[in-house]
């Protein structure tokens, strides 16, 4: 037996505002990453949810792992991970921290898209999908618990975004 079900799921998709958000974290996830360690505390900014859909069709639709993910597991998951989730920018050779993975089932193919400070910006081609699809599961997994401990004290708080992390971030 699978531990996970890849197969992605009916769901309903992003709404433009979700994707809009998302997109957001995706310019500026450079300076997000350099800073996990003064939010990834902070629950309202960990449980950012974030839409990436990241599925890819190829016979099946698989995902890597079904939206929304949280933002800090997603950050964790490439910092922790190096050997998966991180490459060198073709273009000046320093470390790119990729905002979206995005992968294939059936050439096990995975494109780590992702922006570098020289101003690349692309894809970059790994093998290995399920592994990855593993590792930012697992992750999820991990933080479910303090999940529902954070939902159960924020009941009546709207939902934090990607904006609010960055005008805190700006402060
Ligand atoms: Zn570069």
């Amino acid at each position: 037996m699978e531990k996970y079900d890849f197969f992605k799921k009916d769901g309903v998709r992003p709404s433009e505002e979700q994707r809009r958000l998302t997109k957001l974290f995706y310019r500026n996830a450079g300076e997000i990453y350099a800073r996990f360690d003064e939010w990834k505390d902070i629950d309202k900014f960990y449980f950012i949810p974030l839409y990436m859909e990241m599925t890819y069709s190829c016979g099946w639709v698989a995902e890597i792992a079904p939206d929304p993910v949280w933002l800090g597991s997603f950050v964790r998951c490439t910092l922790e991970h190096p050997e998966l989730f991180q490459f060198k920018c073709p273009k000046c050779g320093k470390t790119v921290y990729p905002y979206r993975y995005v992968g294939s089932p059936l050439s096990g193919r995975v494109d780590l898209e992702g922006r570098c400070d020289c101003g690349w910006e692309g894809f970059e081609m790994v093998s290995g999908w399920r592994q990855r699809a593993i590792a930012l599961r697992d992750q999820i997994v991990k933080d479910n618990i303090s999940y529902a401990r954070h939902k159960l004290f924020h009941l009546v708080h709207a939902e934090t975004t990607i904006e609010h992390l960055l005008q805190w971030m700006c402060q």
